[in-house]
């Protein structure tokens, strides 16, 4: 048997290079998105672009979807359009956006109805991840589904984790964004000391990083924050949508997560300031309201 025919709905900052990885491997690939003009690149490359996420189905055979949002993933897979009106049974959908563990069990539930198998398979590594391959798949949904699509994580990812039953995947993901968000917050907080100390933050930067302080936050997100780049990468409206799906998992088990809420907190004010869009090092900005001060004046 051939490769398997591969449907990829959503080219943002994510899908867009992963499609390619997929595409470079050799795997025949049909893209959607919403914005039509972003599937003009993988067009040319040799993708087939199709006029929905149902055509998508149609004419795929396991069908990846990367959105933003749990009502998005649930548009496009169970709205008017979606995959579930063109998909047949033995589809496999893997969905890898990061949203709510309890939607993905919910929008499995229909698929299962119509024969169509899922697995939730969230992200980490960034966009760095995404087009270099190397990003950290969370896999959740039944053993064997997970098998049949390894290769196609292994096109992805480098490190790729089964991690149990439906949603266990976005779970998983979930506590990944816990420890990502805090870490963002105590390089704004170690740099701003150092800043209102007097320290040379780029030196201090330097010095920090080749220790025990150091991390993936740490060496990508701490440059970036002194010069002032605040292109996405990973937007904070996205963060911030990642903890309140972690701040409603830990409210369901009756588990105080102090540390998040207050980091869901201090990007409100980036939020406030606009910055939405911009990347998670943005939320130096919000630090630099608490502070008064510029990082670098
Ligand atoms: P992005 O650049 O904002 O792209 C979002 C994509 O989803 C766009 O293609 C957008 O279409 C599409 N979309 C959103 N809502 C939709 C809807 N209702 N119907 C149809 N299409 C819709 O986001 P991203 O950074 O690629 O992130 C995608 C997912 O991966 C998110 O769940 C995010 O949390 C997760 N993630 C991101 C990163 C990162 O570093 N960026 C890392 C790990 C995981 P349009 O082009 O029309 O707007």
């Amino acid at each position: 048997m051939g490769l398997k025919r591969i449907g990829f709905i959503g080219l943002g900052v994510m899908g867009k290079p992963m499609a390619i990885n997929l595409l470079r491997a050799g795997y025949p690939l049909t893209v959607w998105n919403r914005t039509r003009s972003k599937m003009d690149e993988l067009i040319a490359m040799g993708a087939n672009g199709a006029n929905s996420p149902r055509e998508v189905a149609e004419r795929s055979d396991v069908v990846i979807t990367m959105v933003s949002d749990s009502p998005d993933v649930e548009e496009v897979i169970l709205g008017p359009n979606g995959v579930i009106h063109g998909a047949r049974p033995g589809l496999i959908v893997i969905d890898m956006s990061t949203i709510s563990p309890k939607v993905t069990r919910k929008i499995s539930e229909e698929l299962a109805k119509k024969g169509v198998r899922m697995l939730d398979a969230p992200v980490s590594g960034g966009e760095k991840g995404a087009k270099e391959a190397t990003l950290s798949i969370m896999v959740g949904g039944p053993r064997d589904v997970f098998e049949e699509c390894l290769p196609i994580f292994e096109v992805l990812g480098k490190k790729i984790t089964y991690m149990g039953p439906s949603g266990m995947g976005q779970t998983a993901k979930l506590c990944n964004q816990v420890i990502c968000a805090l870490n963002i917050q105590a390089v704004c907080e170690g740099l701003m000391l150092g800043a209102k100390a007097g320290l040379d933050v780029r030196k201090l930067l330097e010095a920090v990083s080749a220790g025990a302080a150091s991390s993936w936050m740490l060496v990508n997100l701490g440059p970036k924050m002194i010069e002032r780049d605040f292109k996405p990468g990973f937007k904070i409206r996205h963060q911030q949508k990642d903890l309140r799906l972690a701040l409603e998992l830990a409210a369901e088990l009756g588990l105080p997560l102090p540390g998040t809420a207050l980091v869901h907190q201090i990007l409100r004010i980036a939020e406030a300031e606009g910055l939405g869009e911009e990347g998670t090092q943005a939320a130096i900005i919000a630090m630099e309201r608490i502070a008064g001060r510029r990082l670098i004046e």
